[in-house]
Formats: structure tokens, sequence, C-alpha cells
């Protein structure tokens, strides 16, 4: 090696070596100033979204930066309406009761059933509501399901007037659906392909829409 050479070398690893130490000075600088560590990259998805409201995790489990993916699979995936299962029956006062998959049509599309904790449950306002706020029906509809099922008149009182708290969560169902369908639609402009995941993905998104939408 020739000591031309060798000096250039030398040279072009100290200032090498002095970038480095800069970066590693500048990446303990970002942890200082944002001690959110970054989201989780292996995720196995197929674990996480549980179709049985029963078993899945609440949204605010989730690192911030995941929880609008994570609302984005649930509201692909739509709500879990079972019609065909074997609603078993509880003993309440004097008659045999249990959950009736008829409210799916009279009480409209949040309204959803664990097989696994035989409890039924809010999708949307699993979805958006603030679980900050400390309330009896955020933990009756999202945390421990609800199954008085001698009084159906809870359902229309979890619903609520216009700016309740359920209505509100709603809302927000709608809005990031509609954003989804803007995405979606460029994308697929982009990419002009209707074999894409992003079709398959757009018509779901659509139908769960009109399904909200139509309550
Ligand atoms: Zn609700």
């Amino acid at each position: 090696m020739s000591s031309a050479f060798m000096e250039r070398w030398l040279k072009r690893k100290a200032s090498d070596d002095a970038n480095n130490l800069c970066n590693s000075h500048q990446q303990n600088n970002n942890i200082n100033v944002n001690p959110i560590p970054p989201a989780p990259e292996d995720i196995d998805w197929e674990e996480e979204i549980q179709f049985d409201p029963g078993k899945r995790k609440e949204i605010r489990s989730y690192h911030p930066n995941l929880r609008e993916s994570v609302r984005r699979k649930y509201l692909a995936n739509g709500p879990c309406q079972p019609r065909t299962l074997n609603f078993p029956s509880t003993r309440i006062g004097d008659r045999n009761r249990r959950f009736s998959p008829e409210w799916f049509d009279e009480f409209g599309n949040w309204l959803e059933y664990s097989e696994s904790t035989d409890r039924a449950y809010c999708f949307t306002c699993f979805l958006f509501r603030d679980p900050t706020k400390k309330e009896v029906r955020y933990k009756s509809f999202v945390l421990d399901g609800w199954n008085t099922w001698y009084n159906k008149e809870r359902l229309k009182e979890h619903v609520g007037n216009v700016d309740s708290p359920h209505n509100v969560a709603k809302k927000k169902c709608v809005d990031l659906l509609k954003r989804e369908q803007h995405v979606d639609v460029k994308l697929h402009e982009q990419l002009e392909s209707s074999k894409n995941a992003y079709f398959v993905r757009l018509n779901g998104a659509i139908d769960t829409t009109r399904l909200l939408l139509k309550q």
C-alpha cells in the first residue's frame, strides 16, 4: 500500500468515525427528546386481530403509532355477528333468557356477540370510545361485555342521544372508513390492478361504511 493511499484512507476513516460519533450523539439526543420507544415491527396480526370480541385487546394497549392500523384491520373484518350459534340460555327470574341474533337487525351493526364469553359488546365503542373517561357503559360494552338479556332496553340506552359517547365513536368510525376509501381509490388508480389486495380491501371498507351509515 502506498503511503499516499494510506494517508487518504486514514483521513477518510477519521472523518467517518467523527460522523458516526455525531450520529450516535444525535440518536441519544432524540431518545432524550422523545421517550416513546418505536412501534414494534414483528407483529403477528393473525394473532392480534381477534374476530371474537371477548378475546380482543383494548386499542389503547397498542403503541400509539399502530392504533390506526389496528382500527383499519378491525373495520375491514367488520363486527362479529354470528347468527346460527346455539346461544346458551340462562335462568333469570322465572324465565330462561339468551342473546337474540335478531337484535343485530333491531339495534344495528355496532352490536357484537362473543361465543367465548356469552356476552354482547359494542364494535364502535371498542374502536373509538375514549377509555380515559371512566364510565359504566364503556366497561359493560367494551371490557366486560353485557349479558342482562331480560333487559334489551339497555341496548337503546347504550346508543343514547346524538351526542352520546357511542354516537361520537360511531362518527369517528365512519370518518376513518371514508378516509380509507379515499386512500384506497387513489392507490387503486395508481396501481390499476383489479386483482390487487387493495381492491379487495376497498370493497370490504365500502360494505362496512354502507352498513354503518344505514343505521
Ligand atoms: Zn357503543
